[in-house]
């Protein structure tokens, strides 16, 4: 199947992000758009189309929702209550017990957790591939495949995929390529303008921005998003309109953030990579950095992501965190405010020290999510922290 069709895209993403979707506006309306925070709404007697907030139809998810699918150009999205709970509709609307899912397996804690636990206990079976192995895609093949699931930039370690090969191949297959671009967010990176089928986003990290709001997003063709959709009224996945509400009002500055971000993070991921306790910095705006060529060639930013390895290790790390003042530690990414983290205490905990390691992810191993504090004061920062 194929469940996404590129539309064309009338304004740049900074006007997109503030208009698209919008009714022509009337003398007398609001600039804000109103919170319509009621749960049910009257409906004309014997009417079978049941307006309800569990069934995605109200006027803050229908507002946003268009919104998102003009910056992805796709043809409809669906916002949901969270991106684990996007990425479980999104996937859950493709394949049936029977079916077999290849995952790149540079994912996230929680989606590697719903394909290798949840969805095997559903009958569908699931292999996690290393992607940049040549020719990994075709030869885990089978004749049940029925999508490919890639994150691109990776969560934590910030590899980025080759769209081309993967893209190819689930064409010439017909089946689906899914994409959690969470980590790019549309001002970067836009998967359907590489082949892919569906996106999927945490909305809760760069979208919203504000770290106070809990969202996911699927992008992809009307008939495939109607299906999420039924997944979603099913397993309850619906975010409430106040969500709704506030994701827009983040949604608006999107392009300011991401900009600044991607700026901010050059410059601090240059400063890492010259400090002598810093053993990597992994950034794909680096020319260090193994997947930089292909960064360059498929994203229009590098991002806002930094991860970095202390050459003291664990204790290292311990001692870093500590010592702190302006960025916070704390989970999550993408947001106004910097954010530090280490995977072996939040995304990736459920696995063990060694798993953490086979995947580039070994103790001493730094998040760093740039906010939108001066680029100085971030870097002053690090280095009273560093020292
Ligand atoms: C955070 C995150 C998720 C899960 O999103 P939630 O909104 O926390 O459910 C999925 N994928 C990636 C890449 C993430 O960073």
């Amino acid at each position: 199947m194929s469940p996404s069709k590129k539309s064309a895209r009338p304004h740049a993403l900074a006007t997109l992000v503030l208009h698209a979707g919008d009714a022509p506006h009337a003398p007398g309306d609001p600039v804000v758009p109103p919170l319509v925070q009621s749960v049910n709404y009257v409906q004309e007697p014997g009417s079978d189309e049941l307006m309800y907030t569990r069934y995605g139809n109200t006027p803050n998810a229908e507002r946003i929702q268009k919104r998102i699918a003009a910056l992805e150009g796709a043809e409809e999205a669906l916002v949901l209550s969270s991106g684990m709970g996007a990425t479980a509709c999104g996937l859950l609307a493709l394949l049936r017990p029977g079916d077999h899912l290849l995952a790149s397996q540079y994912i996230y804690g929680g989606t590697h957790r719903l394909l290798t636990e949840e969805f095997t206990q559903m009958g569908i079976d699931v292999t996690l591939v290393e992607p940049f192995e040549p020719r990994a895609w075709r030869r885990r093949l089978r004749k049940e495949t029925r999508a490919i699931f890639i994150e691109s930039p990776v969560n934590p370690t910030c590899r980025v995929l080759d769209m081309r090969g993967v893209s190819l191949l689930t064409k010439e297959l017909g089946i689906a390529l899914v994409v959690d671009s969470t980590f790019a967010s549309p001002v970067n990176f836009r998967p359907l303008e590489h082949g892919a089928d569906v996106v999927i986003h945490s909305a809760t990290k760069f979208l919203n921005g504000h770290h106070d709001v809990l969202g996911g997003v699927v992008c992809g063709t009307s008939p495939y998003i109607d299906e999420v959709r039924q997944k979603e009224i099913v397993w309850g996945q619906t975010p409430d309109p106040f969500a709704c509400w506030l994701l827009e009002r983040g949604l608006k500055t999107l392009d300011v953030r991401v900009q600044r971000q991607n700026e901010s993070a050059m410059e601090i991921a240059q400063w890492l990579e010259a400090r002598k306790e810093v053993r990597r910095c992994h950034y794909p705006g680096l020319t260090s950095h193994p997947d930089h060529a292909v960064a360059k060639d498929q994203l229009d930013g590098f991002g806002g992501m930094i991860a970095f390895e202390l050459a003291g290790g664990a204790r290292a790390a311990d001692r870093f965190a500590k010592r702190l003042k302006l960025a916070r530690y704390a989970a999550s990414l993408g947001g106004v405010d910097t954010l530090v983290s280490e995977p072996r205490f939040s995304s990736h905990a459920r696995m063990s020290a060694d798993q953490r390691a086979t995947i580039g992810i070994p103790d001493g191993f730094i998040r760093l999510s740039v906010g939108l504090e001066a680029v100085n004061d971030i870097i002053a920062d690090l280095e009273q922290a560093l020292r």
